[in-house]
C-alpha cells in the first residue's frame, strides 16, 4: 500500500516534534516508519494486525506512544518485549534506538512471523522474535534474569502481568508495562504480586502525547526488580489466571 511520502514524513516530524522526540528521528528512521506503515497496513487483512488503519492515529497510538518508551530505555540496554503481537513497542523502538536490543515474544507464531520478515525486509538488525509462551520463557534459563528491561503494551492485567514478565528481569532491572486508564487501580490490587516476584520501588509515569487532531494519555508502570523471583513462578497460565497472586 503507498502512502504519499512527504507527507507521511511531515507528520511523523510533527508530531516527534510536539512531543519532545526530534531528537530520536532522522530522514533515514523517518523512511523506515514509511515502510513499516506501508507494510503493516499491506498485512494487516492477513495476520489481523492493528485496528488503526488512519496514517494519523498510527503515528500517535503506535509510533509516538513507542517513542515515549524508547527515550526512557538505558543505552545499550538488552530488552525483552512480551506479548509483542504485531510489533509494538518492538520494532518502533528498535528503529528508533538502533543501540538497544529486543528479544520479542508472542505465543501468536503468525505475528511473530511478521515481526521477523518485517525486520528483515526493512533492514532492523537488533530484533528477534521467538514464538512461544510468555510462561515458558520464564522458566527457562537462558532468559529467566537475564535482562535489563522487559516491555509489555496491553497485554494482561498487572498481577497476570507481573508473573509473566518479572522473571525475565534481571537484579537490578526494569519492568516497563504500558497500560491503559485503569492501571492504578490495577497496581493496587498488583503490589503484594509485585513484591512475590522479587520487584520494588514501583512507579507511575503519564504519558501525554499530541497528535495531529487527537491526544493520548496514559500511565507507564516502571517497577524495579530488587529481588530473583523465586524458582516457583511462573506458573502455569491456567494457575496464573485462575489464582492470580
Ligand atoms: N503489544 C502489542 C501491542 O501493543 O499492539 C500486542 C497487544 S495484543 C492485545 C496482546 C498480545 O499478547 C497478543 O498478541 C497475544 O498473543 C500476546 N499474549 C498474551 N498472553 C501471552 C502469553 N502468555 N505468552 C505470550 N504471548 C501472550
Amino acid at each position: 500500500m503507498a502512502i504519499e511520502r512527504q507527507s507521511f514524513i511531515s507528520k511523523l516530524t510533527k508530531v516527534f516534534g510536539e512531543n519532545g522526540f526530534s531528537k530520536l528521528l532522522s530522514l533515514e528512521i523517518s523512511e523506515k516508519f514509511l515502510a513499516l506503515t506501508e507494510r503493516m497496513l499491506e498485512e494487516n487483512e492477513k495476520y489481523n494486525l492493528t485496528a488503526i488503519t488512519d496514517v494519523d492515529k498510527i503515528i500517535l497510538n503506535h509510533y509516538a506512544d513507542c517513542a515515549a518508551l524508547a527515550v526512557r530505555l538505558p543505552k545499550d540496554a538488552k530488552i525483552a518485549d512480551i506479548g509483542c503481537g504485531a510489533g509494538f513497542p518492538t520494532l518502533p523502538v528498535a528503529i528508533l534506538r538502533p543501540d538497544v536490543h529486543i528479544f520479542a515474544v508472542d505465543s501468536t507464531a503468525k505475528r511473530i512471523g511478521y515481526v521477523n520478515e518485517t525486520a528483515r525486509l526493512l533492514g532492523i538488525e537488533n530484533v528477534e522474535a521467538v514464538a512461544m509462551r510468555a510462561e515458558d520463557g520464564g522458566k527457562n534459563p537462558l532468559y529467566r534474569d537475564k535482562f535489563d528491561v522487559v516491555t509489555a503494551r496491553a497485554v494482561a492485567e498487572m498481577r497476570v502481568l507481573s508473573e509473566l514478565c518479572l522473571p525475565y528481569v534481571r537484579v537490578g532491572g526494569q519492568f516497563m508495562a504500558m497500560k491503559g486508564k485503569n492501571a492504578e487501580f490495577e497496581l493496587q490490587g498488583a503490589k503484594r504480586a509485585i513484591s512475590t516476584l522479587g520487584g520494588r520501588d514501583v512507579k507511575v509515569e503519564q504519558i501525554s502525547l499530541r497528535g495531529a487532531d487527537e491526544e493520548l494519555t496514559h500511565p507507564l508502570i516502571i517497577v524495579t526488580k530488587k529481588e530473583r523471583t523465586p524458582a516457583n513462578y511462573p506458573r502455569p497460565y491456567a494457575q496464573i489466571c485462575k489464582k492470580p497472586l
